[in-house]
């Protein structure tokens, strides 16, 4: 497999650390509302990402965190400067930070499952991982990483030399381009919160002691600290949107390395934005669609899985209700094919198809083009039979849950109905022949008819 390394900048051959397993992490969402499609495109990657290596034969430890803590609005010229997501949220609603994160949680969960993401080893709490984040900073100051400010724990980043590989800045046009910083007490503009005191005159919801005083960490450590402890010091595939790349993953890489002095993680994935009017959509900025305004439009979360899959993962997709309309018209064509086609679980899986849908995958997930394979396979004059079956094991990867659409079972009362109705037009009664084909539409079936005078029942999609 080759994959496009955000920290080389290059298309590179895949190598695990292990030769058969494959230690992934994806930026998971912040639970202060609910997500918007743009975050689903991204958690979409990483599903696409560890189908794709299951495919491929690998065993995947996958983790996903849970941002419940300490994620700050950006303020102009500050990237953390503004106001607690959670806690800001909690003043709106007038509910405690804790039913806020509950809430979403939950309806994150929920849609998570709706989009048909393969379930992580485990989703992380930045809140259950304080002690670690705690000691990671300890760690920190005791190699001589961080500075005390009246406002928390820094992290500096002129003692990291590598500081803006990822990224692409270095140190120096950072400082030449940098705006105004509004704290005056950070050494280098670059410098970021390893731990926030709680303000002196308003009393925070969330907040731990530390040896530094009471506060909340700054939200680049979580990801840190969940990683090394339930994948280790160095991974080997880190996912996340693009907009993580210059800040939140370039203090990830700065702090777990100098904490452990090793090489944190291997292969930097980083996916596209969804964007609206040639605009990145966003939960802050307001112009956005979750998953329910979806439905409520009549589309399912799988339709827009789908739509997903017709952009490549790098280059931005714009989301228009036309687009979406197109995605669920392909998706509903390829249901109603698989449902007529005879199921037969011993039919050839086609070599030549397979091969072909891999080489896609292969080269850096190339997944409008697998689709492209999809429809050439049903445009194909192979056997039916074989037909489902290789569609289905390509369903492993495409994860649009083809399998409840196979022989679709039908209910008796409706064969009866189209017998019935077979009966009449063998006997010219076409009236009649007419009002049971309707009942039968009407119960969400319709009837082939077969030249030979036999007729075929499919369920309506
Ligand atoms: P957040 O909940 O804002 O912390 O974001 C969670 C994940 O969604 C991060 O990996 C973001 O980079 C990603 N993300 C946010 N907005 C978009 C967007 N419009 N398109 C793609 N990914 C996004
Ligand atoms: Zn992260």
């Amino acid at each position: 497999m080759r994959i496009f390394n955000s920290l080389s900048k290059q298309i590179e051959e895949f190598k695990p650390i292990e030769p058969d397993f494959v230690k992934v992490y994806c930026c998971g969402p912040t639970v202060y509302k609910d997500q918007q499609i743009g975050n689903w495109r991204t958690f979409c990657l990483s599903d696409f990402l560890n189908r794709s290596l299951k495919l491929f034969g690998y065993k995947v430890d996958f983790i996903m965190n849970m941002t419940d803590v300490g994620h700050l609005f950006e303020t102009g010229a500050d990237p953390e400067g503004g106001e607690d997501k959670i806690e800001k949220q909690s003043t709106e609603e007038g509910r405690s930070a804790r039913e806020i994160v509950e809430m979403y949680t939950k309806s994150f969960l929920e849609e998570y499952k709706e989009m048909n993401f393969l379930e992580p080893k485990k989703f992380t709490k930045a809140t259950e991982y304080i002690d670690d984040q705690i000691n990671l900073i300890a760690t920190l100051e005791e190699r001589g990483f961080t500075y005390e400010t009246s406002d928390g724990v820094y992290f500096d980043t002129s003692k990291f030399e590598q500081y803006g590989e990822l990224s692409g800045l270095t140190m120096e046009n950072i400082k030449e381009g940098a705006r105004i910083d509004p704290n005056p007490e950070k050494r280098n503009p670059t410098d970021f919160a390893l731990w926030k005191f709680s303000p002196s005159d308003k009393k925070r919801q969330q907040e731990w002691q530390s040896p530094w005083g009471v506060g909340f960490p700054g939200w680049h450590l979580e990801c840190s600290s969940m990683i090394m402890k339930e994948l280790g010091n160095t991974i080997d595939i880190h996912v996340g949107g693009e907009d993580l790349k210059m800040i939140h993953h370039q203090n990830e890489i700065a702090q777990s390395e100098c904490a452990t002095g090793q090489k944190f993680v291997n292969y930097w994935v980083h996916g596209a934005f969804l964007t609206v009017d040639g605009g990145k959509m966003s939960k802050s900025l307001g112009n956005f669609y979750t998953l329910s305004d979806v439905k409520q439009r009549g589309f399912s979360p799988l339709d827009l899985r789908y739509l997903f899959m017709t952009s490549h993962y790098r280059g931005p997709l714009n989301f228009t209700w036309e687009a979406m309309q197109n995605a669920q018209n392909s998706l509903k064509r390829i249901y109603e094919l698989v449902s007529s086609y005879v199921y037969d679980p011993k039919a050839e899986i086609s070599d030549k198809f397979m091969k072909k849908f891999k080489e896609k995958l292969e080269e850096d997930l190339n997944i409008p083009e697998v689709l492209a394979v999809v429809w050439e396979l049903i445009k194909s004059s192979i056997p039916e039979e074989s037909k489902l079956n290789t569609i289905l094991k390509m369903d492993d990867f495409l994860g649009l849950k083809l399998q409840e659409h196979i022989g679709v079972e039908i209910p008796k009362n409706v064969l009866d109905l189209a017998k019935m109705r077979g009966e009449y037009r063998k006997n010219g009664i076409w009236d009649k022949a007419d009002v049971l084909r309707r009942q039968v539409n009407d119960l969400g079936y319709v009837i082939d008819d077969i030249p030979n005078g036999d007729f075929k029942v499919k369920k309506k999609f």
